[in-house]
């Protein structure tokens, strides 16, 4: 027999999942409904309307995809993309590589923008590339790479890839909620995001935000879209319109709390979200500094959320971050790829975003010195 389930009650500081307000946990608890359940496809309303404010966009095509961040990346592509179609992908860390994972399963030839691990993909590159290729279908970066902390300009980047004619996807998954994203102002075409991350609701779900000229192309496919889960010409009728038609079943429990945390963070007001992520960020920064940590990406550019640290000379950063976890209950996330061994990625997101989650962290630094 196996005993209950019993976890530890952890301080959440890596990169996602971040804390949940009680209020997000509560609503999990809901009694179920069903999902065809008038009160339910109320709520899917809702939920979308307030995925199109907090992506501050006005494109019908916006509401949630039943899995998490890496579903949504897929969904944009195995929509936008056919056989042999021309595509242009940043990469400067892990998520930009699992872009072109999935482009190539498309199909799609893909051209790489490379830049190094912890910096940005410069206008100038983009340029370049969009010059040499023939005729791109789209362009796709992310907007925040949570392996590395780096923040990706893309105003300037959406303008020339317009310019050459094609569609701009972004990965919003680690922006989201904790720093300005102007899908409309912004010419973004397709965009998506996780909930684990400064939206503060569990994992597993990813609203996503299609433009009309994205649905253009939707719509003018040759070939069917491969995947029969990730149509969205078969999901748009679940999630709008008149039909509300059976497409697969919705997952209740964890829609009932995206809910609720959109609501908190309408509540707190996207505005004042981002200014907390920046405050918090900036003690953070000076805290960490003063112990003897390192920042790997320049301040221009520096994620608030998401900060990449190399540990002070001398320090096994496992040994240390395991001793965190299990003795002060908090978790930071170690280095991916390049990085891996090398640094530390301390998440402030959402509910993890708080003065006393710093120091928390300081604290329990300072105390293992002794
Ligand atoms: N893109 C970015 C930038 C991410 O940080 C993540 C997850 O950390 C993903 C995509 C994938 O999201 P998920 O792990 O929810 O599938």
């Amino acid at each position: 027999m196996m005993s209950e389930l019993k976890t530890s009650k952890r301080i959440l500081m890596g990169p996602g999942p971040s804390d949940v307000h009680p209020k997000v946990l509560q609503a999990m608890a809901t009694p179920l409904i069903g999902h065809l359940d008038p009160q339910f496809v109320q709520l899917m309303d809702e939920v979308k309307q307030m995925v199109q404010q907090t992506f501050m966009t006005k494109n019908e095509l916006s509401f949630v995809v039943s899995a998490p961040g890496s579903a949504g990346m897929e969904t944009c592509f195995v929509n936008l993309l056919e056989p042999g179609d021309e595509v242009i992908i940043c990469v400067n860390g892990v998520f930009g590589g699992r872009m072109v994972a999935i482009a190539e399963r498309c199909g799609a030839i893909v051209h790489k923008v490379e830049s190094p691990w912890g910096s940005i993909i410069t206008r100038d590159q983009v340029k370049y590339a969009l010059e040499k290729c023939k005729k791109p279908k789209l362009l796709a970066i992310v907007h925040a790479e949570t392996s590395t902390g780096v923040l990706q300009p893309l105003q300037e980047i959406s303008e020339l890839v317009h310019n050459a004619g094609a569609l701009m996807v972004v990965d919003a998954v680690t922006s989201y909620c904790g720093m300005p994203l102007k899908v409309d102002e912004w010419n973004i075409d397709a965009v998506y995001t996780g909930t684990q991350k400064c939206l503060s609701a569990p994992p597993g779900l990813s609203p996503i935000s299609f433009s009309k000229a994205a649905v253009n192309v939707l719509e003018n496919r040759k070939t069917p879209v491969q995947s029969w889960f990730m149509d969205l010409n078969l999901v748009k009728d679940y999630w709008s319109g008149s039909k509300r038609a059976y497409h697969h079943t919705a997952p209740v429990s964890s829609i009932f709390a995206l809910h609720q945390a959109l609501r908190l963070v309408l509540e707190e007001g996207l505005e004042n979200r981002y200014k907390r992520h920046q405050i918090v960020h900036k003690v953070l920064v000076s805290k960490l500094e003063g112990l003897g940590f390192k920042f790997l990406v320049d301040p221009s550019y520096r994620l608030p959320n998401l900060n990449s640290v190399f540990l002070p000379e001398g320090n096994d950063e496992g040994v240390i971050r395991k001793k965190l976890l299990d003795t002060y209950n908090i978790e930071v996330g170690g280095g991916l790829g390049a990085f891996a061994g090398k640094i530390w990625r301390i998440g402030i997101m959402g509910e993890s975003c708080t003065l006393n989650h710093v120091n928390m962290l300081v604290g329990a630094l300072e105390d293992m010195k002794e």
